[in-house]
Parts: structure tokens; sequence; C-alpha cells
């Protein structure tokens, strides 16, 4: 099964690939979890692209690109994957198209999370995240049991450099500007899910497992 997840920005596509992708047994695939241990790796692509993460804006096409069909030639995205973060524009979307018309033998389930803008800021202004696992939390809505620290693997929380109220702003622009257009596209198709983003974690979860069951 091949999934890709929709939605703006702490729409929950993060959380809910985590349990997705672990309740299906394939590969989550997220662009930004990338770009970010690039960053944190000091490697030419993360020096690259930090400028543009850190101000909320898109990276460009080939540079994305050129990472995600990197990893899914990678021996455990054979049997399925799931994307989180991509496609974000059009020009990402039609080179994923050509390459899935490669693919034989798959399902494809595209979901669309939706969810207002000022909940959208609500939510990534509290969210903090696990510098090691990557487990997310919300300091408000779903705490730690122990502040700053991650209940799964004992991690540090950090705020993302990101997920302050002013780069949100650019990143929900660059959401609307260039992301919501492929979303369209996918939706006139009829092959997208659109799924409220605004219930608990386990109703979400619970309504794309009926869709992907
Ligand atoms: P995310 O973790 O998916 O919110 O992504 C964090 C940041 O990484 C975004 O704000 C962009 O700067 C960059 N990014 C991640 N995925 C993409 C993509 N598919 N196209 C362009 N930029 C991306």
């Amino acid at each position: 099964m091949i999934i890709i997840l929709f939605g703006p920005p702490g729409s929950g596509k993060g959380t809910q690939a985590v349990r997705l992708s672990q309740s299906l047994g394939i590969p989550h695939i997220s662009t930004g979890d990338l770009f970010r241990f690039n960053v944190r790796n000091r490697t030419p692509l993360g020096l690259e692209v930090k400028k543009f993460i850190d101000n909320g804006m898109l990276v460009p096409d080939s540079l994305v690109l050129d990472m995600l069909f990197d990893r899914l030639k990678e021996g455990d995205c054979q049997h399925g994957f799931l994307l989180d973060g991509v496609p974000r524009t059009i020009a990402q979307a039609k080179q994923l198209d050509r390459f899935l018309e490669t693919k034989e033998g798959f399902r494809l389930v595209l979901f669309q999370l939706l969810l207002s803008d000022e909940s959208i800021v609500q939510r990534i202004t509290g969210r903090r995240t696990c510098q090691t696992c990557g487990s997310i939390y919300h300091i408000e809505t779903t705490p730690p049991k122990q502040a700053g620290i991650c209940d799964r693997c004992h991690g540090l929380l950090i705020q993302r450099t990101d997920d302050s109220a002013e780069v949100v702003r650019e990143r929900l622009r660059a959401y609307h500007a260039e992301t919501k257009p492929v979303e369209e596209f996918y939706l006139q198709k009829g092959i997208l899910h659109p799924i409220i983003g605004s219930k608990s974690p386990d109703e979400v979860f619970e309504a794309m497992k009926g869709l992907v069951a």
C-alpha cells in the first residue's frame, strides 16, 4: 500500500503517519524529517535547505525530489510506504505521479487532514518535539508526564525553530499558495479522502484505519 498524507502544517500528519506506518508495517517518509536530519548533521544538503526551513519557505523542488527518490529506492520502500509532507507543489505531484506509474500492484490511498488556520497556529506554537525519537507533544493538550522530557525515550523536548508564531504564518501562506492546489487536483480526481483534523488523535486514526482496511 502507498499512502499520501496531505494537510496544513500542524494538522496532525506527523502523529498519524507514525501510527499508520506502525499499524500497516510500511516506512514513514517525511521530507521534513529528512531535511531536519540533514540540518542537524550539517550535511551539504542540510546547509543548503536550512535558510528555507527556518523562514517557513518551501525548499526548491529539485532538492526535495532528489532526496525523496533516493529514499524511495531503498529496500524497505519496495513493499509500500507512507508519504508525509510531500508532494507540496504541483511540480512535485507531477514527478511523483510519474514515479508511481512505474509501480504496479499497489493500492494508493490519499488523505487530506482539514483544520482551520486559527487552530493550526494554536497547535503549532504549543508543539514540542522529541529531539531523539521525533514524538510530538503539545504543552496544553498532550503534555509529557515530565515537562521537557519525552515519555517514550526520555529524550529532550524542543520547540522546532520553524514552530514560532512568525514562521508559522509564512508556512501557512506557502501551504495555501502552493499545496492547496495540489490537494484540489487530487480531490477533483476523486481519490482524496477528507478527514476532520480537529478530532482527537485516536478518532482521526480510527477514521483513517477504517479507510485502509
Ligand atoms: P514539515 O516537517 O513537513 O512541516 O516540513 C518542515 C519544512 O521542511 C517545511 O516548512 C519546508 O521548509 C521543508 N519541506 C518539507 N517537505 C517539503 C516539500 N515537500 N517541499 C518543499 N519544502 C519542504
